[in-house]
């Protein structure tokens, strides 16, 4: 007879919980502040035991809520929203593939697209001369890319006029910078660009001379930059896509590249920056609330950061109500069934209820339900106010 393993495992786990039992309950003792050892948990204060059966395993392990509480599912947001992150990708290259994503768009009320693709020269034209030439021409706009290849001395005398070029042929802002800068792009003699690299500074002035909002995405979670243990609230998801891990003998930790990107923001205050996905600091309010408080140009995007906004529904709900012009709606990865989590999150009171990707978060959501005038500048009107080439009409006065 073939035994597996799990029977095995099974049989340990039996045995090593029936002894425990026979000790009724006097289990494995701990000193106060130390953990249990492996495959037992605390059951009383200062004593661990393991379970009597082979515990699944946290990919398997789906528990039923059995909360009875009112729902509220929100499919279309209560006001036009622009979704400051979007990633239309190829939906742009033709009109028939861009009018199918509006009908979608139409039916989440999401009433504009700002495309965050980095587009730039021949493919941006392209772009805007697809959404010029539909019937949705005002339901789109995009964002130019900067090219941080090859960044050294006189770098910024083709950059900037590039930028130009762009935004006379449509672009509306700058973005998405993305992670790579500061993460993974080098230098042209080979050292890593970091985010405060004085060789990038007239583009800055430039996006402030041109009044464009800088969209930028710096580093990931900081779980991402973590040891990858027991303690680590993104275990999972690190495990499932070994690419997001960031050891620290190979890329610059976390706190270096919020420093780079502070750094940024703080020396060139006449430019907007917005910070995708709040600029992972939704696990940290107090945190954003000083630079939003230090740092006047900065505003933030939520796009992505849900599950930490939906898990302390009321220092969220006050936070947002405190810096109710700070912050910006969006979505980034498009997917039109993940909308209404967010419009839920935002516009209920509703408890304890699940988030779209299991794999970010183990939890469950809750609503913030935000007031109706702070609901309409998350929604729509801090990002008109911060970007002037999006199009003014249409939007609820
Ligand atoms: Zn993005």
């Amino acid at each position: 007879m073939r035994i597996s393993r799990s029977l095995v495992t099974a049989l340990v786990a039996f045995s090593v919980g029936a002894a425990l039992v026979a000790q009724r309950g006097q289990g494995t003792p701990i000193k106060a502040g130390e953990e249990c050892p492996p495959g037992m948990t605390e059951v009383r204060p200062g004593s661990c035991q393991a379970p009597t059966m082979p515990p699944p395993s946290i990919v398997d392990y789906r528990p039923r809520s059995t909360l009875v509480t009112a729902a509220h599912p929100v499919p279309r947001a209560k006001y036009p929203a622009i979704d400051f992150h979007g990633h239309p990708q190829g939906r742009l290259t033709s009109a028939a593939s861009l009018s199918e994503m509006v009908s979608e768009l139409d039916q989440l009320n999401v009433g504009l697209m700002v495309a965050a693709d980095n587009l730039s020269g021949d493919r941006l034209r392209q772009a805007v001369s697809t959404i010029a030439g539909s019937p949705q021409k005002n339901r789109v706009r995009v964002l130019a890319g900067i090219d941080f290849r090859d960044v050294g001395p006189g770098w910024a005398d083709k950059a900037v006029p590039q930028l130009e070029a762009d935004v006379k042929a449509g672009a509306v802002g700058v973005g998405e910078i993305s992670k790579s800068l500061g993460l993974s792009v080098m230098k042209r003699d080979g050292s890593r660009l970091k985010i405060d690299d004085p060789d990038l500074d007239p583009v800055w002035d430039a996006c402030a001379r041109l009044n464009l909002p800088v969209f930028i995405h710096t580093a990931d979670p900081q779980q991402f930059f973590a040891p990858i243990d027991n303690h680590n609230e993104r275990w999972l998801e690190l495990a499932l896509f070994p690419g997001r891990r960031y050891p620290s003998d190979r890329f610059p930790s976390f706190e270096e590249l919020m420093t780079e990107r502070d750094h940024v923001f703080a020396r060139h205050p006449r430019t907007k920056f917005v910070a995708a996905h709040m600029g992972w600091h939704a696990n940290d309010l107090p945190r954003l609330g000083r630079m939003f408080d230090a740092m006047p140009n900065l505003s933030a995007e939520l796009g992505a950061v849900l599950y930490d906004i939906g898990r302390q529904p009321r220092a969220a709900h006050d936070f947002f109500v405190k810096y109710q012009d700070r912050i910006l709606f969006g979505k980034d990865a498009y997917e039109p069934s993940e909308y209404p989590y967010y419009w839920r999150v935002f516009e209920t009171r509703d408890d304890y209820f699940d988030y779209y990707r299991d794999y970010h978060a183990f939890w469950k959501l809750y609503g913030i339900d935000l007031p109706d005038p702070v609901l309409r500048k998350v929604y729509y009107a801090n990002a008109l106010k911060l970007a002037p080439g999006l199009p003014r009409d249409a939007w609820p006065q």
